[in-house]
């Protein structure tokens, strides 16, 4: 069996089938008696044993030998699970991301309908007549015996019948003649569980103010089409009422919105407040859904029953019967980026998706991305800005902290010590930001020097004190922290650097009467340890709050008044040309936590290079400042968003072995390298080895897209051909966020 439709032999009937399987194209099939609709899912021979893949249509011949045909299995769905146009979407997704598209469909599914479970919330399907179908005329169907059998069949078994016994009672002609009757609207589904609560009456909300309604009544004035927007609006300003508006107008019109939040946004916060001021029919999407709840509100929105979608990045794929609004929150968040596999944007699908559909998106931040910013610049996204904090709250002060030659306790210097001082002698809450968790990342033998590192991985491991445990962050691997040096049998093991977990301690020196809460993974891994965290802070429980990443998005504590960026660097110097714009965006996504009820905020970021330009433009003129000169920096160097790329990553057991395969690749191309294109590499990875793997990259950079797409098209068959290099493995990530 080889892959796609080419000119051959006419044998008919054909279909092509999405496969999961690493083959880029579709496979033929021979189509059973009941050629499969568009959209459903089949089971097939594949290799030796069956994959469940989903019918792309019918093809009228094939490049595979006759003989080597093989009929499809069994038809799952008598109607379309996917529907046209987001199966559309899907086949855009996989040309774009140079992806298999057996994959992209799959990856769209939830995993119980992956594997062929029946499309139904909690099981098999029902089928039974509908008021038309139990007062149909007798001997309308005299021509059409199968249907006539089935009607009666159905007409005998008021709570209905599944599949497996109409398949017992009508044989294989079942589907064609409930197809038909369904056409009819004499059958219908049973009615199936639900899974999220009853609609209750929802709760108003604020007046909006002008800029809000100005926003508001654009997006609205135009939703009987396309639109691209962008909302900006520092963090409390009140972009998410303007969403609020915006979906309620869809349900009005009796439309559903879909709404994609990056994933540390959907908190439960997040969540209440959407179903307490949309009332009921809002649907939520998130990892932690069990499966079959993802199946019970995946099948809702594609069958119309959820007036909203909130969902994190796979949300995208979700079918939806009446499209009407799409949102992106926080449009510039890394999550919308999948890292692995099919590398996807929902960002960037949500407004492909909303041009098909024909409905408005709109993407909104505090922090804009400056792909999306440079769009609007363009003209391609209508810019709307909410200038001002909804609830009057002033803007928070930031302020830098020199480091440079300051003695440090745990990480905190004397300045922000004493702000830490003056905001719990005034009563109020503090937050501490630090993107690493664990008690040091670098544990050094004082002796010999003597530092523990990965086994597996080119980089420290973190020591986390409380468990007594070296963890690696990059691999996962762990040990014991050992009692004394593993090199010299010197016990003097001495902790560079801190994590969440030494700031804890810091605090509880400093402050011992301060009640500290500590959000990270770590201290949030058992099952509402999260809720109990925020809730301890929400009530005034808690005086300080320690966090990662965890902390920056979603949570209101109005109590916040202080927040100490704790360390600043990390992202200054980095080899990836995104790091300095996720900085800025982080900074102030911390800091927007601070200040948002009457009293003013403080932030103070503690670095060593105050005179950063970076920091200097955040401090001086804000985003919009910071935003302009990274723009203009982009610009000059001919990186993205003035340029289009691709990283073909390689990795492989041995020394060389990726850099080499990529060096081969590089020799596949470089005839026909178009004169705009270049390829940059390939060069070992910033961490090189990784899990045991040595890493290799390859960056791609076109002024324009078509031209990246079109020579992509053309090489990487070239770069398959290469076959399985010495274990080699490689992918390509289009539109990568990472380098890396
Ligand atoms: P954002 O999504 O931009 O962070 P929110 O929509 O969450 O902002 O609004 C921040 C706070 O201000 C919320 O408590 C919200 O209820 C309140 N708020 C928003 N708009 C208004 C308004 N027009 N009048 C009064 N309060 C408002
Ligand atoms: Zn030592
Ligand atoms: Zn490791």
């Amino acid at each position: 069996m080889s892959a796609g439709a080419c000119a051959g032999p006419r044998v008919p009937p054909l279909v092509q089938v999405a496969v999961p399987a690493p083959v880029r194209s579709a496979f033929d099939y021979l189509a059973p008696g009941d050629v499969p609709v568009r959209g459903a899912r089949v089971r097939v021979p594949f290799g030796r044993g069956t994959r469940v893949g989903v019918c792309l249509g019918g093809v009228e011949a094939t490049g595979v030998a006759p003989e080597r045909l093989r009929p499809v299995g069994e038809v799952l769905d008598v109607e379309p699970l996917l529907p046209a146009g987001l199966l559309e979407l899907l086949e855009w997704t996989a040309s774009y991301y140079h992806h298999p598209v057996g994959e992209v469909v799959a990856a769209a599914l939830p995993a119980l309908l992956r594997r062929g479970r029946a499309a139904v919330a909690g099981g098999e399907p029902r089928w039974a007549l509908t008021p038309e179908g139990r007062s149909a005329p007798a001997g309308a169907l005299v021509r059409a015996p199968r249907q006539a059998a089935v009607l009666e069949m159905l007409r005998a078994a008021p709570r209905g019948l599944s599949g497996a016994e109409l398949a017992a009672r009508a044989g294989n002609a079942w589907q064609s003649a409930l197809r038909a009757l369904r056409a009819r609207g004499w059958v219908g589904p049973e009615a199936v569980r639900r899974s999220w609560p009853e609609p209750e009456p929802a709760e108003p909300g604020p007046p909006l103010n002008t800029s809000q309604a100005a926003a508001v009544a654009e997006v609205v004035a135009a939703a009987g089409g396309f639109g691209a927007y962008l909302l900006e609006g520092v963090t409390g300003s009140g972009k998410t009422e303007v969403y609020l508006h915006l979906i309620e107008d869809a349900v009005r019109r009796g439309r559903q919105a879909l709404v994609l939040v990056p994933e540390i946004g959907l908190t439960p916060q997040t969540v209440a407040r959407f179903r307490r001021r949309l009332g009921g029919g809002v649907g939520v999407l998130h990892s932690a859904l069990g499966e079959q709840e993802r199946v019970a509100v995946w099948l809702a929105a594609r069958a119309g029953e959820l007036a909203v979608l909130v969902g994190t990045r796979s949300a995208v794929f979700v079918p939806l019967a009446r499209p009407g609004v799409v949102i992106v929150d926080e449009e510039h968040d890394p999550s919308y980026k999948q890292q692995e596999g099919l590398r996807y944007s929902a960002r960037d699908l949500a407004i492909v998706r909303a041009r098909r559909e024909g409905v408005p998106v709109l993407l909104g931040s505090a922090t804009p991305s400056l792909e999306s910013l440079q769009n609007a610049e363009a003209g391609r996204y209508r810019r709307l800005v909410l200038p001002e904090r909804a609830g009057g709250a002033a803007d928070p002060r930031l302020v830098l902290v020199d480091l440079r030659r300051r003695p440090l306790r745990h990480g905190l210097s004397e300045p922000l010590l004493e702000a830490l001082a003056a905001c719990l002698a005034r009563g109020d809450q503090a937050l501490l930001f630090l993107n690493r968790r664990g008690y040091a990342p670098v544990l050094i033998c004082h002796a010999c020097g003597w530092a523990a590192t990965c086994q597996r991985c080119d980089a420290h491991v973190t020591w986390h004190r409380r468990a007594a445990r070296l963890r690696c962050h990059h691999c996962g691997d762990e040990r014991p922290a050992p009692s004394a040096c593993p090199a010299c049998g010197q016990a003097e093991l001495r902790p560079v650097g801190a994590g969440t977990e030494r700031l804890e301690e810091a605090l509880a020196d400093a402050f011992p009467g301060a009640r500290v809460a500590r959000l990270d993974r770590d201290s949030t891994r058992r099952r509402g340890a999260l809720e109990a965290v925020l809730a301890r802070v929400g009530t005034g429980e808690a005086d300080v709050l320690i966090g990662t990443q965890m902390v920056a998005k979603g949570h209101h504590f109005p109590r916040v008044t202080l927040v100490g960026i704790v360390d600043a660097d990390g992202g200054l110097f980095s080899a990836d040309f995104r790091a300095t714009e996720h900085l800025a965006q982080r900074i102030l996504q911390v800091a927007g936590r601070a200040g948002r009820g009457e009293r003013p905020g403080e932030v103070l970021v503690q670095t060593h290079h105050p005179e950063h330009p970076l920091l200097q433009a955040l401090v001086v003129s804000g985003y919009a400042g910071f935003a302009a000169g990274a723009l203009a920096e982009r610009r000059e160097a001919g990186l993205p968003p003035f340029a289009h790329a691709a990283l073909m990553r390689a990795e492989s057991r041995t020394p060389a072995g990726a850099l080499a395969f990529l060096e081969r690749a590089v020799a596949l191309a470089s005839s026909g390298l178009p004169e705009d294109l270049q390829m940059l590499g390939p060069v070992p990875a910033p961490m090189e080895r990784r899990a045991g793997r040595y890493r290799a990259q390859l960056l791609l950079l076109a002024a324009g897209r078509p031209r990246l797409h079109a020579f992509l098209e053309d090489w990487l068959p070239r770069v398959e051909g290469l076959g399985p290099a010495g274990g080699v493995r490689w992918s390509l990530d289009v539109d990568p966020m990472e380098m890396g």
